[in-house]
């Protein structure tokens, strides 16, 4: 079964390189190019019953078709079924098409239905004339991920090929592990899922959780947590700088401040040291909610790495999480007499050089930066730590590529990774099932829980009044502008416009404004006046989402709410709550809301836990994402999808452990049948 897909009949050079480009090289691979999802032509459609969305088989009678001039030439076609009626459109038709549209006839047609403008209609559907009567296809259509030039019905010969080739298919998974969940050996779950057969329930099927779908989900992410014990079994034999410390420096950190360290941050901080103090790479992830203190924790890390002797860096996903990083981190070290530079892409030439020559020669103990500081011509003098602030954005490539970078005199760095939000536990499980976690699950005292209600833009007027009061009472207030776009500058034009509206409409307030755009030395000296009171009301854009903290301001207003994910909006949110004032978080929205934006607005009223907003966040996006994307976060499967098949995530833990155990010859061969079309696990694997 590993030859070369050149065995199979008609597959010459030309064919053979538009297969590789779908990373099918052997018939095998063929084999594991599973469906993407199926078309149902299995039934006819009432068209009464019909939705926007619904892809299906439907029929009827012709009422009525005309040529019409919309902007442009097209064919209308109207079809009814008794049931109801549909429109057909057509940009594109023949005269012969034109000539058989014509009342009275009787049309099959399959398609997706959308929302026209005079009710559901389909755009250019396949159809064609039938009697009435006569018969549907009485098996599920499998459409195959494809690529240019080479179609389903290619695709669908060519699995008919290997699939007739399938009996020489060694079954990696132990045996008792099937039966013991009732699921079907892997060559009867392959068959099923390439050609489904007459009898099988659809329903089941079409939504992925028929058990031959099952057993190869099951087989797929155990192939997958197996290429990521194999990574971190390799990289815990690495070697790496042992940093043991009797932790001076974190005494003085901890006596400068003006609390202490939870128990949560202690444990954490722990963990961190006894992790580093070994001669190989600790890999950890660090969680936390927002506000629990994970910038501590990476600071303390930072200090032992320092006082070992070594250099540690810090990095964010972008330039503005960065910023806020460095001067976080400055503010914590700086006074210990360990020097911070910055690396931003934003630095002239020079400042750029002499960063670069602080890093190289030592005289920064700890770089913070994008990721653009582990790019071209960063050099350490002796790096020992990283600390990676991930925001979900990374996958496990990227973190194995700046492994790589840090790698010098054979030795790699330790790696810290922390996550701004929580991560759902089943994503953790798979996503970073190469890490070992630590969670700080304890938040500071004196924090209350913040009331949040959603208001419509059209109340506008009232919550501009509860500003107004809020500051009566002494206290601040922030009103964020939010924007999709990542454009700066119009992010900063939408805080400009809301802070020249409140100025007017709050004459007696003193209002400030920050955005990305201002000087760094005129954001500091807003946010400083802020923190000291002279600011009442604080116009922000998205960059107050993190590393902001006056405990004063217990009113936020976001605007746009519903423009904002789950996460950030609770990462928002974070900024108040941090006093012992009730404080208020304010959702503005402009109506109409949608579906999901609604239950947006609904979770964050409903709980300020994140790591409960984590799991709905899952949950709203997993299943309202396109059907038939294997998506889901930095994840790609093929069949699995972690949201659905998240109740075999521990027998899948369990499984691919008894393989390393007892049946270690299985797991290479997993790993490479799931996992050889991705380039990249194949390097790093
Ligand atoms: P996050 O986990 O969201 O990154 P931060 O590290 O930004 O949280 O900390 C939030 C705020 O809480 C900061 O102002 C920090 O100084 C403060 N903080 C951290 N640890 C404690 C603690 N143990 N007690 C009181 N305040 C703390
Ligand atoms: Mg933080």
């Amino acid at each position: 079964m590993t030859e070369s897909v050149t065995v199979l009949k008609g597959v010459g050079p030309k064919l053979a390189e538009k297969l590789e480009r779908l990373g099918i090289r052997s018939v095998t691979d063929l084999l594991f190019h599973l469906p993407l999802r199926y078309q149902d032509r299995t039934r006819v459609i009432p068209m009464g019953s019909l939705r926007p969305g619904d892809e299906g088989v439907v029929e009827g009678v012709v009422e009525h078709a005309e040529v019409v001039y919309r902007g442009r030439r097209m064919l209308l076609a109207r079809l009814a079924d008794g049931t109801g009626s549909v429109t057909l459109r057509f940009f594109h038709f023949s005269t012969a098409q034109q000539q058989g549209l014509v009342r009275g006839v009787r049309l099959r047609c399959f398609g997706e239905a959308r929302r026209g403008q005079a009710g559901l209609e389909f755009v250019h559907p396949e159809y064609r004339s039938v009697n009435d009567g006569s018969t549907v296809d009485d098996t599920l259509t499998p459409i195959y991920p494809a690529t240019e030039g080479l179609h389903q019905l290619s695709l669908r010969r060519l699995t008919d090929d290997a699939l007739a080739r399938l009996d020489r298919l060694p079954d990696w998974l132990p045996p008792g592990v099937l039966a013991g969940a009732g699921l079907p050996d892997l060559e009867s779950a392959l068959r099923t899922v390439h050609r489904p057969p007459p009898d099988i329930p659809v329903a089941a099927l079409l939504d992925g959780r028929h058990p031959a779908q099952r057993r190869l989900a099951f087989e797929e992410l155990v192939a997958h947590h197996l290429s990521l014990a194999r990574l971190r079994a390799r990289t815990a034999r690495e070697p790496a700088p042992p940093v043991a410390v009797e932790g001076v420096l974190l005494k003085q950190l901890t006596d400068r401040l003006p609390f202490s360290l939870t128990g949560a941050q202690q444990r954490v901080i722990r963990e961190l040291a006894a992790d580093m103090a070994r001669p190989h790479p600790m890999l950890r992830l660090v969680q936390g909610d927002v506000g629990a203190g994970k910038t501590l924790v990476a600071v303390a890390a930072c200090l032992n790495a320092v006082e070992a002797g070594y250099q540690a860096a810090v990095m964010a996903p972008t330039e503005i999480l960065a910023e806020q990083h460095f001067h976080n981190f400055r503010e914590q070290l700086e006074p210990l007499g360990v020097r911070v530079a910055w690396l931003s892409g934003k630095l002239t030439a020079k400042a750029r050089r002499e960063a670069l020559a602080d890093v190289a020669g030592g005289r920064a103990r700890v770089a913070v930066g994008t990721h653009a500081l582990f790019q071209g011509d960063v050099a350490f003098d002796n790096l020992a730590l990283v600390v990676i602030d991930e925001q979900h954005r990374f996958g496990v490539h990227q973190r194995m590529a700046l492994r790589e970078k840090g790698n010098r005199d054979g030795r790699l760095p330790h790696q810290l990774i922390m996550t701004a939000t929580p991560i759902p536990r089943t994503l953790a499980m798979t996503a970073y099932a190469d890490l070992d976690a630590s969670v700080i699950d304890e938040l500071p005292p004196g924090r209350t829980p913040v009331r949040t209600v959603a208001v419509s833009d059209a109340r506008r007027a009232e919550v501009v009044e509860r500003i107004s009061a809020a500051v009566a009472e002494g206290r601040q207030a922030y009103w964020v502008c939010t924007l999709i776009e990542e454009s700066e500058a119009l992010q900063a034009q939408a805080a400009e416009d809301a802070f020249a509206s409140l100025t007017d409409a709050l004459p007696h307030l003193s209002v400030g404004l920050v955005h990305g755009r201002m000087k760094p030395k005129d954001k500091e000296s807003v946010m400083a006046r802020f923190k000291s009171g002279g600011i009442q009301l604080l116009v922000a854009t998205t960059v107050i989402e993190v590393g902001v903290d006056v405990p004063n301001a217990s009113l936020m207003i976001i605007e746009n709410a519903e423009r904002l994910g789950l996460a950030q909006l609770h990462q928002l949110r974070g900024r108040v709550g941090r006093g012992t004032t009730e404080s208020s978080c304010v959702l503005l929205y402009r109506p109409p809301l949608s579906d999901i934006a609604r239950k947006r607005l609904d979770a964050l009223r409903a709980t300020t836990d994140g790591f409960e907003i984590a799991r709905i966040d899952l949950d709203l996006r997993g299943p309202g994402e396109v059907l038939g994307t294997r998506q889901t976060g930095t994840m790609q499967f093929r069949i699995a999808d972690i949201l659905r098949d998240q109740d075999m995530l521990d027998s899948v833990k369990r499984t691919a452990r008894s393989l390393l155990d007892r049946y270690p010859e299985h797991v290479d061969p997993l790993i490479e049948r799931w996992l050889s079309g991705s380039e990249e696990y194949g390097r790093v694997g």
